[in-house]
């Protein structure tokens, strides 16, 4: 990667990535150009923090100035705007590694993905936090002059780049800890050069940062600003969430979620308590707006900002919140932990764990709220985590039933896949005598509409549950009723409608049971080891034939998914219903000649149905084409 090399400096190439990112940055984010403060303020204040953090068990990176703060400084005749921090900086190593390239591989991948119009929505690009590189928005050269704490004089490194495919890098001597980064401004960009300009971003973007930020003293003299020999301080300088709620407006939460969140559009909803008794803790917990793109990513970072007594302590501490609510971003605050705690720590600590049951019962809390009174942001939020919730059932046995009551679905009497009714309306609807909640899986949402199971369903004009999301058939064998009202798949077992059906369908079902005898057994012997069982339905009004799973085997759907997975599901064979109502079926009691034919097809036509492969389909096809021929005859 190497391009030119003097005698210490060294020009090396961007990753390709990062080009394609800075090339977007600047056409597409200009338009929302301030945010490059925010970022540049935000990276120092995270700098400050981490110093702050090492130095718990080195005080020696300090190198006898404990003092963190932020600098913002600029030289009207240069044309260049200067952010100083006092944090731990960074060795050679860590800036060719953090200014060279995009470290996030979910990044990358998720970057390479966009089409041309993505990459142009600037909401997009803000998901994945450009950070530093935000700079070229302004500048066409920015030099970053840094440090590591603790290291000797002479490893300053300057690193330089004009944005365009290459940067350069150099050792240097530099007597201060922390970075500092110039920007020499762009064509068009002088009013950044003015003291009142700045401290309106500040005051906008960065007002909650911890640290101090320092801008040097103007005052008003003769119609024109003069600077003094003194220094003040912009932001507000205290931590948000340390603040009472009534000191702190709608405006500060949302940006402090947005350097909390590393997102650029308001969050959805949040809470902000603080907490006493047992533990003693103040939390600040958001639900975004919408999901990041590497929600799915079991390995992505998430989870929230753990703090002790004020002291950051770590970036993501997936232990405060369960799996299932990775998207919550925010801040703990412990006044009780030691500040030493490090992650295997955290990981047994009983504390922490009534810090996750705690923050857990406020999200759970702050959703049904939101869901019984706002509807139009829960359906916003349902839309983007819904999955991820589901997950929570079978994760998290003491809040199953607050889950559920949260959960959203399609259902038959919609038929949409809108995911908008809830267990409660379900139940509130049920039919006269109808006792139990049904559902059909299935790998997508028109096979789950169109499912054959559905046919008895749809006629007696009872709800069914049209479930096609993943993580479904995980719901559904975790929760196996709500509200003392058991929850049945439509495809598992022998179809009981209980009072829904009348003494005389009953009596009708016996009858034709034992019409079709004959019939089933001979299918059976036919088709041989590839069915459980063969017998007559009543669960079809235009089908011939369906599968259904044996009561305690598992759903077709979920043997597929697992394979699709690559696991090993369990060999269950599948039960086939017959229509006795269906012309077919009436047709094929008559037949002898190719009755083996007819059984295949029946078969193969009702695993096709519900979505599943066939083993020879070939075979099917020349079944077929063989019946066809016979039928035009
Ligand atoms: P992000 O902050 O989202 O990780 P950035 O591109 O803004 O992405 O920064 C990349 C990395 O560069 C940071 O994670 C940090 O390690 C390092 N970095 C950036 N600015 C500073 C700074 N002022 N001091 C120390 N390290 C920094």
């Amino acid at each position: 990667m190497t391009t030119s090399t003097t005698a210490s400096r060294e020009t090396l190439g961007f990753q390709t990535e990062v080009k394609q990112l800075l090339h977007l940055m600047i056409h597409s984010l200009y338009s929302n150009r301030e945010i490059f403060l925010r970022e540049l303020i935000s990276n120092a204040s995270d700098a400050c923090d981490k110093l702050r953090f090492e130095a718990l068990h080195n005080d020696a990176l300090y190198e006898n100035q404990s003092e963190l703060n932020i600098r913002i400084s600029f030289d009207k005749d240069a044309r260049t705007l200067t952010i100083a921090d006092s944090g731990i900086g960074m060795s050679r190593d860590e800036v060719i590694a953090n200014l060279g390239t995009i470290a996030k591989s979910g990044t990358r991948d998720f970057f390479s993905k966009l089409s041309g119009d993505q990459q142009k929505d600037a909401n997009l690009i803000g998901q994945f936090g450009v950070g530093f590189y935000s700079a070229f928005i302004v500048a066409d050269k920015v030099s970053v002059l840094t440090r590591r704490a603790g290291e000797k004089a002479d490893q300053g490194v300057r690193w330089e780049s004009d944005g365009g495919g290459e940067f350069s890098i150099e050792m240097v001597d530099r007597a201060t800890r922390g970075t500092e980064i110039t920007l020499h401004l762009r064509e068009g960009q002088d009013d950044l050069l003015a003291g009142y300009k700045l401290r309106e971003i500040i005051k906008k973007y960065s007002n909650h940062i911890v640290q101090p930020i320092l801008m040097q003293k103007e005052e008003w003299k003769d119609g024109k600003y003069e600077t003094l020999d003194e220094d003040e301080t912009v932001n507000q300088a205290s931590a948000l969430w340390a603040r009472s709620k009534n000191e702190i407006t709608e405006e500060q939460y949302k940006e402090f979620y947005k350097h909390v969140g590393h997102d650029y559009d308001d969050p959805l909803a949040w809470s902000h308590a603080r907490v006493e008794g047992k533990q003693e803790y103040t939390q600040l917990l958001y639900i975004p707006s919408h999901a990041p793109f590497d929600l799915y990513d079991r390995q992505a970072r998430h989870g929230i900002k753990l703090y002790v007594r004020r002291v950051f302590i770590m970036d993501d501490a997936e232990q405060l919140m369960p799996q299932y609510m990775r998207f919550v971003r925010g801040v703990v605050d412990s006044a009780d932990l030691p500040l030493n705690v490090s992650r295997e720590i955290l990981q047994e600590s009983k504390d922490i764990e009534a810090i996750r049951k705690g923050c857990t019962g406020k999200v759970l809390g702050l959703l049904s709220d939101l869901a019984e009174n706002d509807k139009e942001k829960y359906a916003k939020f349902w839309g983007e985590f819904g999955q991820v919730l589901k997950e929570g059932v079978g994760e998290d046995f003491v809040n199953k039933d607050k889950i559920a009551a949260l959960m959203r679905f399609a259902t038959t009497k919609a038929d949409t896949a809108e995911q908008t009714v809830s267990l409660k309306e379900y139940i509130a609807r049920m039919k006269d005598g109808q006792e139990k909640i049904y559902f059909v899986t299935a790998d997508s949402f028109n096979a789950a509409k169109n499912s054959p199971h559905l046919e008895v369903f749809r006629k007696k004009g009872i709800e069914v549950l049209l479930l096609s999301d993943r993580v479904d058939e995980w719901v559904v064998s975790n929760l196996h009723e709500f509200e003392s009202k058991q929850l049945v798949s439509v495809a598992k077992g022998g179809l009981d409608l209980g009072a829904l059906e009348d003494a005389a369908e009953k009596q009708e079902q016996e009858k034709q049971a034992d019409e079709f005898k004959d019939l089933t057994d001979k299918i059976k012997t036919s088709l041989a080891d590839k069915v459980k069982e063969v017998r007559v339905t009543h669960r079809l009004t235009d089908s011939p034939a369906c599968l259904v799973a044996g009561e305690h085997d598992i759903s077709g759907n979920l043997a597929r998914l697992m394979k699709a997975a690559g696991q090993k599901a369990p060999n269950a064979q599948p039960i086939l219903e017959i229509n006795p109502r269906h012309p077919v079926v009436l047709r094929l009691q008559d037949e002898n000649v190719r009755f083996d034919d007819w059984a295949a097809v029946l078969f193969d036509q009702a695993l096709l149905a519900e979505g599943g492969q066939l083993d020879d389909p070939a075979g099917f096809v020349k079944r077929i084409n063989q019946l066809m021929l016979e039928m035009g005859k």
